[in-house]
């Protein structure tokens, strides 16, 4: 019997804003005359990389699965630590589904896997310390593997690149996601699994440094277009092997280019409703939670009427404040997905974002605002026109089609529903109707 097998690939910060140069490169051009795909696909709110891809690989949206944020919530710690770690997640994800169902599943890079039960994992994690590459660092990144991912697959992978650790290690673009496109491609070949996934993030990288145009952008979309090439290759290449492979590939959110960054946190403190001291927080009554382009208030305490007074006062000054577009309470932003203890959700205008951090700089006159160290930022409502992120699928099962408006919570269920897998009832994304030939036909 012919196996199904699919390979899911999110390039990050892929957007809308990249369609017209891609309808030029040879192989997109390809998938988009071949395959099914999306030039409208929504990310959730807020539209981060570790919120998306929870998204993505659970079929929920954040206030579900509960990844909220890029960030785990740890207000008094002064560098935040990423959520990395799969058993932060409240629903069942790709990996639950198909060890539930005798599949296997090999994950490359992907956030929120880190401690994932799964064939083959090597986790995107932070850096080992100390910041020093010499042996240890590199036993140090190996051991983190071996912990938080499967120790085999992760020795054979960094094996067969051997300048993966170093490039992960400093975070060096594009040579990490040339390395870890080379692990996935090594190993689709060698490995026995059912779905691969790969997370690659130098498009994102440069956008923060250069905004959605410009820079090493197109440099970084043709790599990208040889990648799909190849993939799309070994698609129609396994068919021999009596193997009906579906190549996925989404982004997980656009960017926007930005100019100013507001250090809310520190208006609530000349508000009296926080302190600090040597750059820590010390107590608060309101705090703001950025995720750069959107912003929560969280309450010391949501039982307290004290501190949810606070946070309507807070809220009523930050709608004064001209790089905010919206102020939403909790029957506003509900809808949308994020996080639902929050008791307030800031969104901000276009060209400006919201930094969580001490800032001394920052000041009442300038109502908190100063310019951003970075060029190209995301987290925005993530139904807006250009900023909305793309996704294409390709294989023998694949139908040629263009499908107007789907979200990233619809692609789980899509492969579900094709591997024969039924979601569970309260997933919030549903099967994309358009993309497999037999469910039309
Ligand atoms: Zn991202």
């Amino acid at each position: 019997m012919e196996r199904k097998k699919i390979l899911l690939v999110s390039l990050d910060a892929l957007g809308e804003s990249d369609l017209e140069y891609l309808k030029k490169l040879p192989n997109f051009a390809k998938i988009m005359k071949r395959g099914a795909w999306c030039p409208h696909e929504c990310s959730v709110y807020p539209s981060l990389t570790f919120p998306s891809h929870a998204s993505i690989a659970t079929g929920c949206v954040p206030n579900s699965h509960r990844v909220v944020n890029n960030y785990q919530f740890l207000p008094f710690e002064k560098h935040p630590k990423w959520n990395s770690y799969a058993y932060a997640l409240k629903r069942k994800a790709v990996w639950d589904y198909a060890a539930e169902n005798g599949k296997k599943v090999l994950s490359l890079s992907w956030p929120v896997s880190g401690g994932a039960k799964m064939a083959y994992s090597m986790p995107e994690l932070s850096p080992a310390k100390p910041r020093e590459w010499n042996t240890r660092t590199f036993f140090a990144q190996l051991n983190m593997m071996r912990k938080y991912g499967t120790p085999g697959f992760a020795i054979r992978t960094m094996l067969s690149r051997r300048e993966l650790p170093k490039a992960w290690f400093y975070g060096k673009q594009p040579d990490l996601d040339q390395a870890m496109i080379h692990c996935f491609e090594h190993a689709i070949e060698k490995e026995d699994f059912d779905i691969a996934m790969l997370h690659i993030y130098g498009l994102d990288d440069e956008k923060h440094q250069v905004g959605i145009e410009g820079g090493r952008i197109h440099g970084y979309l043709r790599a990208y277009d040889r990648f799909v090439g190849r993939l799309m290759e070994y698609c129609d290449r396994r068919q021999e092997r009596n193997e009906n492979v579906t190549l996925m590939v989404t982004g997980d959110h656009g960017q926007k280019d930005v100019t100013y960054a507001i250090h809310g946190n520190m208006a609530l403190q000349d508000m009296g409703y926080s302190t600090y001291q040597d750059g820590y927080l010390k107590e608060y009554q309101v705090y703001m939670d950025g995720c750069d382009g959107m912003a929560y208030l969280y309450p010391r305490n949501a039982e307290s009427e004290d501190d949810r007074e606070a946070c309507r006062m807070a809220a009523e000054y930050f709608k004064t404040v001209p790089g905010v577009k919206a102020v939403m309470g909790r029957k506003e932003f509900a809808p949308y997905g994020c996080d639902q203890k929050a008791e307030y959700v800031l969104e901000a205008a276009n060209d400006y974002s919201f930094e969580t951090g001490y800032e001394a700089e920052a000041d009442k006159e300038h109502h908190y605002t100063v310019v951003s160290h970075y060029k190209g930022l995301h987290g925005y409502l993530p139904d807006e026109d250009g900023y909305r992120t793309v996704f294409f699928s390709y294989g023998k099962d694949v139908q040629a089609k263009t499908i107007d408006k789907m979200c990233i919570t619809d692609i789980l269920p899509t492969m579900l529903t094709w591997l024969g897998i039924t979601p569970d009832a309260d997933m919030d994304g549903k099967a994309v109707k358009g993309v497999w030939k037999e469910t039309d036909a």
